[in-house]
């Protein structure tokens, strides 16, 4: 308990609610449901703390207004112009703590135009909820973003040490490296990654992403290639072969 290392509970069908506590209370990452939080919080008899939110989408925020109502001394951060619960409005360079540990904010916008990540700076390493940016083998689709945006905040947080563990708040591996074995079939760390899933798989370092994650290889000339090809035209650059990439994953 006193290692603050997240843990996930699961919500809904795929999603992840990342929360992690220390002898005096809990925090959570994107708590859409607010049942099996409060359910894991009475079993270990805590109170939650704070709530970090990553964007304002449903399975992301539908249990707040209850979780604030269980526990009215809660902190919620987040962006306020997108979500009414926020008590702590953050920005890109906001930080905030948990734990004893400071959390960095980062803007990364492209699932959607004001999407948060929080580099949380633990002894053990940096531990990055990303929520709907980076999946394992993947990424989030373009909402309310656009393509550029995404493919600047894949590059941001793909320049993270190697060591870095990244919570996305979905389980969609195993989708996701049928769709990187399709865009980069020769490459033996997808073939390997596909034997090796288990669920759960997250989180994931950022050095196993960069070998599997078909969406932090668009430099790769064999990637290029490969997407010109299944998307017959030519592309004219790494934002361009990111685009056709996250079309192609979009109907496949
Ligand atoms: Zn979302």
């Amino acid at each position: 308990m006193n290692t603050l290392k997240p843990i996930p509970i699961p919500a809904f069908a795929d999603n992840y609610i990342w929360l992690a506590a220390n002898e005096h209370g809990a925090m959570c990452v994107d708590p859409g449901d607010a049942v099996p939080v409060m359910a894991w919080l009475d079993e270990h008899r805590l109170p939650l703390q704070q709530i970090w939110l990553t964007h304002h989408h449903n399975d992301h925020i539908g249990g707040v207004a209850d979780l604030k109502a269980a526990y009215p001394e809660v902190r919620v951060y987040g962006a306020a112009n997108e979500i009414a619960e926020v008590t702590d409005p953050v920005a890109e360079g906001s930080r905030l703590a948990f734990g004893g540990h400071t959390a960095e904010v980062w803007a990364v916008p492209g699932h959607t135009a004001g999407h948060l990540a929080y580099l949380w700076h633990l002894p053990q390493g940096l531990q990055v909820f990303c929520g709907d940016t980076l999946f394992s083998a993947g990424c989030g689709r373009v909402f309310t973003g656009t393509p550029q945006q995404l493919f600047a905040s894949l590059g941001r947080l793909a320049a993270l040490p190697d060591d870095s563990l990244f919570y996305p708040a979905h389980e969609y591996t195993a989708a996701n490296l049928r769709f990187a074995a399709h865009i980069d079939p020769d490459n033996a760390d997808v073939i390997r990654a596909q034997a090796d899933t288990h669920i759960p798989t997250l989180p994931v370092s950022l050095q196993h992403e960069k070998a599997v994650n078909p969406f932090l290889r668009t430099a790769l000339p064999q990637v290029q290639a490969r997407v010109a090809e299944l998307a017959s035209g030519g592309l004219a650059g790494e934002v361009e072969v990111f685009r056709a990439m996250r079309e192609l994953k979009n109907h496949f």
